[in-house]
């Protein structure tokens, strides 16, 4: 790894400078080839070699780790010291395309943010990090990507002793709104600048021009959240705890927790065990998006203008665009599943036709949308329909889409094959995560979770092997809460 370790040039009050915390006996669950190709990375290493390093044993030459320091508002509350309590950055390395990344362990010992934790992480999460990272990358949603995973050798202590694991993370960014909030709440305009400066030079170079580019630093990070809760929405995505410090600024999915993908449709959906109150429920993702966008702005307040006023009046400007452009994003995508234009007004009625009659039904939000795709195909209408309890509305609503679909005068081939790529025919459900987690914590056995990766690495595309991960889970195997395990 070609290691250009940029953060590090940042005053001391960014990080820790701290290695990560050696283990007994790593061993490596599954190193990602493909990425590390990508990367650059010496693939002449045994599995041996591989685990010394993704577990931190062996830190690589140029790496110089370090653990960053954030904020953030946690369920609505501002909580002013947070940091990676459990991970450490290795430090940006560039690939042989000159694209630079942060390389990190997560799991990886205590460091000074680390409060009460542990600095570690049961296998669980890691499992579910890596396989749920991967897919929605492959889902074409922008997300921080996993390289390998690695069990430690020692126990960690939740409600039971489990076994330990460590992820390495490769992401775009590790600058969280939070990280902004960290300075802002402690009234430090220069490490606030030295940031938005930073953040502007590695991310969003273009912007170095503009007349007032922390002005436009907000309205891009704004879109970019925008683009990427959107795409949530399409495929079913509950991220489960978009606090500001999980929320890159970059616009990647990153953090993932007590995550899961919707079965069937319902958008007041949530898994999290810790989301009490349902804050961060499928359907309110997009609002919540612009919740945490206002924190962002509030901290770039004293850097857009000296006249305070003038600037909180338009970064106000910025977040009140948002909801429009958030509801034309996700418009874009929804009727663009179903094979219409989102600019004309009676596909996004018959859009919301559909979702309500789904959501009266229990529909499957993945199946339907797909089977659907397929009838412009000439498929058998029958595999749609399975997906309601009740046919007559659908029915009608079917023909009322068809002729929408007709009046469009477009290539019945060019509808169906749009349609298939937003239209997923495998998400990594709950149950058969659940089901990987189980057989790799309790039995030390990765099949699972290498099946599912495999499958995942090909969403859109019909698998006949693989029927059986296309299906939602069977009553017992339903999940109902998913947790952080951190
Ligand atoms: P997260 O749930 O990943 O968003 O983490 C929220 C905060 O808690 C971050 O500052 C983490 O670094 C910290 N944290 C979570 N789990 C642990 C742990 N096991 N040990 C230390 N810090 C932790
Ligand atoms: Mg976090």
């Amino acid at each position: 790894m070609l290691f250009d370790n940029s953060y590090e040039g940042l005053p001391q009050e960014f990080y820790e400078r701290i290695n990560p915390v050696p283990v007994q006996d790593p061993k490596l669950i599954i190193f990602n080839d493909k990425l590390g190709k990508i990367l650059g990375i010496d693939k002449n290493k045994t599995p041996k070699q591989l685990a010394e390093l993704f577990s931190g044993n062996v830190i690589p030459k140029g790496s110089s780790p370090i653990a960053l320091v954030y904020a953030g508002h946690q369920f609505g509350h501002f909580v002013s010291e947070l940091g990676d309590g459990r991970a450490v950055l290795l430090g940006q390395i560039s690939t042989p395309e000159q694209k630079y990344y942060d390389v990190q362990l997560k799991g990886s010992g205590q460091t000074k943010f680390s409060r009460q934790g542990d600095g570690r992480s049961p296998l669980g999460p890691v499992i579910r990090e890596y396989i749920v990272s991967e897919a929605m990358h492959a889902l074409g949603i922008a997300s921080t990507r996993s390289l390998a995973a690695v069990t430690t050798g020692e126990k960690v202590f939740r409600e039971t002793a489990t076994p330990g694991g460590i992820l390495t993370r490769i992401a775009e960014s590790h600058i969280r709104v939070g990280t902004f909030e960290y300075f802002a709440a402690k009234d430090k305009t220069d490490n606030l600048k030295t940031l938005a400066e930073y953040a502007i030079k590695r991310h969003f170079p273009s912007l170095k021009d503009s007349t007032n580019c922390y002005l436009s630093l907000l309205e891009q990070v704004c879109d970019r959240q925008i683009e990427l809760i959107a795409k949530w929405m399409g495929i079913g995505f509950i991220h489960g705890v978009m606090n500001t410090d999980n929320t890159s600024i970059v616009g990647e999915t990153i953090d993932y927790g007590p995550c899961a993908f919707m079965d069937n449709y319902d958008p007041s959906t949530v898994f999290s065990s810790i989301d009490a109150h349902g804050r961060y429920a499928f359907g309110n993702q997009p609002s919540i998006a612009q919740w945490n966008m206002a924190c962002f702005a509030n901290c770039l307040v004293p850097l857009i203008d000296q006249d305070l006023d003038k600037a909180g009046e338009q970064a106000q400007t910025v977040i009140n665009q948002f909801p429009s452009k958030m509801n034309t994003a996700l418009m874009a995508v929804m009727c663009k599943k179903i094979g219409l234009d989102s600019s004309k007004t009676n596909s996004q009625e018959t859009l919301s036709k559909l979702l309500r009659i789904m959501l009266d039904n229990k529909s499957d939000y993945t199946l339907t949308f797909r089977y659907l795709s397929e009838i412009i195909k000439g498929k058998r209408e029958s595999l749609f329909k399975q997906q309601f309890l009740e046919h007559n509305q659908i029915s009608n609503w079917l023909k009322e889409w068809k002729e929408l679909i007709k009046d469009q005068n477009l290539d019945k081939k060019e509808i169906a094959s749009s349609m298939e790529s937003l239209n997923p025919v495998f998400i990594p459900r709950n149950h058969l995560i659940e089901r990987a987690i189980k057989a790799a914590v309790e039995n030390n056995d990765f099949s699972e979770m290498k099946t599912l990766l495999t499958i995942l690495s090909k969403p859109y595309e019909e698998q006949s092997k693989y029927d059986e991960y296309m299906k939602p889970p069977k009553p017992h195997e339903v999940v109902h809460q998913t947790f952080c395990g951190t």
